[in-house]
């Protein structure tokens, strides 16, 4: 079985593109392109070199020696928190950017929830030089002020949805409608594994040098490519597509995906979508994804912004229908609990995200000479007011 995207931008019964009439032309586009771009010598240089001198790459593979005989295994982090703008989010926007211009495109959108994905994408709009214009929900707005004036300061415009539930998925309406309206200068960047074909597989590609490295880093430190794991967290997918890109032929390999069960997957306050989804379609593919009997999307739940997604994009939902994938909920309360703990015994304050990741060990248990890799898909910062809040600190 192939865990990569087919030709017809399918991964098992999942993905395709459910798109307008009116969008496909740029889909369609974007779809004949993107494999030859990527390809191109002048494009993988230029990507290369951005990554090493503007990101930061290759990021450092660490092993947590505290944090290992804490659980009685070996666990290395991949350092991801150490990006520039301090999240992985970054080696997609680059990735699109470049395509962008590739493409012909002087003009970038983009939505966004938490505001984390427009400050990645405002960040290389002002690198390139090029307008960028993100949609973000009001209520985002105000619940995300500081994204918002990271993304003002980086110089693009911020436009409020202002419709339905006034969160992510209204604005990713506006972006929709703005981008069918401007088809021929304006090229949207999603930022995650999200999307129309070939959106899943041009963002998981982007990212798929956190495995090439890791393998790399591995061989050094342990004398081998593969980990007995590779640890994720997935709210969309993509820094866990990138974790798990090099790996998924390799049945040796054990994928692990962790979701946000937010207050308990009964709760009903959850973004727990392995448990909780039905095959159903969001932004364009065919996907799991948590709705009502009738097919309404229910709104997610979690305490990290990040994870706060009702669906997981295609690779992920054929990763856990084929059982290639370990797919783990842990809730709000887990997840603190580890972020204090790996800040503790790290000296690392993770994003909250990630925290989730880090939260497996209290129930899953691994073998002593296990060699295990957590992608640290970003730093803590940005969440610090929730663990003030949260730990009374
Ligand atoms: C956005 C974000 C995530 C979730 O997005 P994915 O596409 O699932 O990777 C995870 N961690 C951090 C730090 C993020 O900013």
């Amino acid at each position: 079985m192939s865990y990569h995207v087919n030709e017809n931008g399918y991964y098992g019964e999942f993905g395709g593109a459910y798109i307008p009439e009116m969008l496909y032309p740029n889909v369609e586009e974007l779809r004949q392109q993107y494999l030859d771009v990527m390809q191109e010598t002048s494009f993988q240089e230029e990507f290369k070199q951005l990554l090493k001198e503007y990101v930061g790459r290759p990021t450092p593979l660490y092993y947590a020696k505290r944090f290992s005989s804490t659980y009685n295994t070996n666990i290395y982090l991949k350092r991801e928190d150490l990006c520039h703008t301090g999240a992985h989010k970054v080696n997609n926007t680059i990735g699109q950017i470049l395509m962008a211009k590739r493409l012909g495109k002087n003009r970038i959108i983009a939505e966004t929830g938490a505001g984390q994905h427009g400050v990645a994408t405002a960040t290389v709009c002002a690198l390139m030089g090029i307008e960028c214009v993100v949609y973000m929900g009001a209520i985002d707005m105000d619940r995300q002020a500081p994204n918002v004036a990271r993304m003002k300061m980086l110089g693009a415009t911020v436009i409020p949805a202002t419709s339905g539930s006034k969160t992510l998925k209204d604005a990713t309406n506006e972006a929709i409608r703005d981008w069918i309206n401007n088809p021929t200068d304006t090229h949207y960047i999603i930022g995650s594994v999200v999307g129309p074909h070939p959106y899943p597989d041009m963002v998981a590609r982007f990212q798929s040098l956190i495995s090439e490295e890791i393998k790399t880093q591995l061989l050094e430190k342990e004398g081998k490519e593969n980990p007995d794991y590779v640890v994720a967290c997935v709210g969309g997918g993509s820094n866990a597509a990138g974790a798990y890109y090099h790996y998924l032929d390799n049945p040796d390999v054990g994928i692990i995906a962790v979701e946000a069960a937010g207050k308990g997957i009964k709760s009903g306050e959850s973004a727990a979508t392995s448990v909780l989804g039905k095959p159903g379609i969001i932004h364009g593919s065919k996907t799991l994804l948590m709705q009502t009997t009738d097919g309404q999307i229910t709104e997610p739940y979690s305490i990290s912004a990040g994870l706060d997604y009702p669906g997981v994009g295609p690779m992920h939902a054929h990763l856990f229908a084929s059982g290639r994938g370990e797919f783990i909920s842990i809730t709000d309360t887990e997840a603190m609990e580890a972020g204090l703990e790996l800040s503790k015994l790290e000296g690392i304050i993770p994003a909250i995200e990630t925290s989730h990741a880090l939260a497996i060990f209290k129930n899953r248990q691994f073998k002593k000479d296990d060699v295990i890799v957590i992608n640290l898909s970003g730093r803590g910062d940005k969440d610090l007011n929730t663990y003030i809040d949260y730990f009374n600190l």
